[in-house]
């Protein structure tokens, strides 16, 4: 592109509306210990009050320092997505997804809960050692925007009576959202809600209603290994429905391959008793499919499955 068409490009998108998902920089003011394994960060920054949130597993992106070490600075005029794949590998902020836990719009405030996993990853690392005042880069739904922006899932249909979660400690911060969610609901439905983390002391006292039942389960403890939580809550601990679904199976689900596809589905049904959201790690989040699905006879469309993270990968 000229440097005309870009000028052009950048007043253009000046002057126009904003999108669903915007570009914003946020600064670190402070860091929380939740847990051993759980770290809340609560950042600030004068566009912090352009966002808002939409429910209590809605998701923003997040950019990290480059390899290099530069602090992420992605053009907010113009092509964001474009700018970031010109640059070099060494230049690229890494870009990962997280739950938008609590926003404060008027404090110009926002919380995100980090998993602290190692120092494996550039999201993981960067909490580790991050300090106030480091500045990074976020995508999150801009307040002015007239339609759904999307990103989330949690879409329980009219009439429910029983929810089923099931997560790992990713997905942690998005069932704590929408336990205090449902918790401020006249007439919420039951909830059997089951964490997997990774040990005892990250078992948090969570806001719920009384409808509301939470089973923790700490992996060591338990002796189990990552996602075997996950699994053992829906195979055994968890009282699914009647089977109404058991003849519809005629073509069972397949496996998808997680080498190439991240379990991703959400439930479509509108109305409905029974809703189930699940989320964690990707291999274990396809084995509760397949046994919900194939062998329970439940119906997909009552069903919300999401790969947050995969054993052994980066995902953006
Ligand atoms: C919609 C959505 C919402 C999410 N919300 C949150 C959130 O609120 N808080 C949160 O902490 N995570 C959340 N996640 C998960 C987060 O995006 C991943 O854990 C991500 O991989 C972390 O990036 P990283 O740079 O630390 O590691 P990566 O570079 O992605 O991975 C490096 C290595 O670490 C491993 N790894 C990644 N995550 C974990 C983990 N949690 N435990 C152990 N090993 C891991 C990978 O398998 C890989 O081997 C969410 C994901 C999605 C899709």
């Amino acid at each position: 592109m000229s440097v005309a068409a870009t000028l052009v490009h950048a007043l253009r998108k000046r002057l126009s509306k904003p999108g669903g998902y915007e570009l914003f920089d946020i600064r670190l003011k402070q860091r929380i210990a939740l847990s051993p394994s759980l770290m809340r960060f609560v950042f600030t920054g004068d566009e912090v009050g352009l966002m808002q949130i939409l429910a209590p597993d809605q998701r923003v992106k997040l950019f990290f320092p480059s390899t290099d070490g530069t602090s992420p600075c992605l053009p907010k005029s113009g092509d964001w997505q474009a700018a970031r794949r010109a640059l070099s590998a060494e230049k690229t902020p890494p870009m990962r997804t997280y739950t938008l836990r609590n926003l404060r719009p008027d404090a110009h405030e926002l919380d995100i809960d980090f998993v602290l996993h190692g120092e494996t990853g550039p999201a993981s690392r960067w909490a580790m050692h991050c300090q106030p005042g480091d500045r990074l880069q976020i995508v999150a739904p801009h307040a002015a925007y007239r339609g759904d922006p999307g990103g989330y899932e949690w879409q329980p249909p009219d009439g429910v009576r029983h929810v089923l979660l099931i997560g790992d400690e990713t997905a942690l911060p998005a069932m704590a959202g929408i336990l205090e969610q449902l918790a401020d609901h006249p007439d919420a439905p039951h909830v059997q809600a089951f964490i997997e983390v990774p040990e005892e002391a990250d078992c948090l006292p969570l806001l719920c209603g009384l409808n509301a039942k939470v089973h923790w389960l700490p992996r060591a403890s338990l002796g189990k290994r990552h996602g075997e939580g996950m699994i053992l809550a829906a195979r055994e601990l968890a009282s699914l429905p009647p089977i109404r679904a058991a003849l519809h199976i005629a073509t069972p689900e397949e496996a998808l391959d997680l080498n190439t596809q991240r379990p991703w589905e959400r439930a479509s049904a509108k109305q409905g008793d029974f809703y189930a959201w699940i989320a964690g790690e990707s291999a274990a989040v396809m084995a509760i499919r397949q046994f919900l699905i194939n062998e329970q006879g439940l119906a997909r469309q009552q069903l919300t499955l999401m790969g947050y993270w995969k054993q052994g990968r980066s995902l953006e």
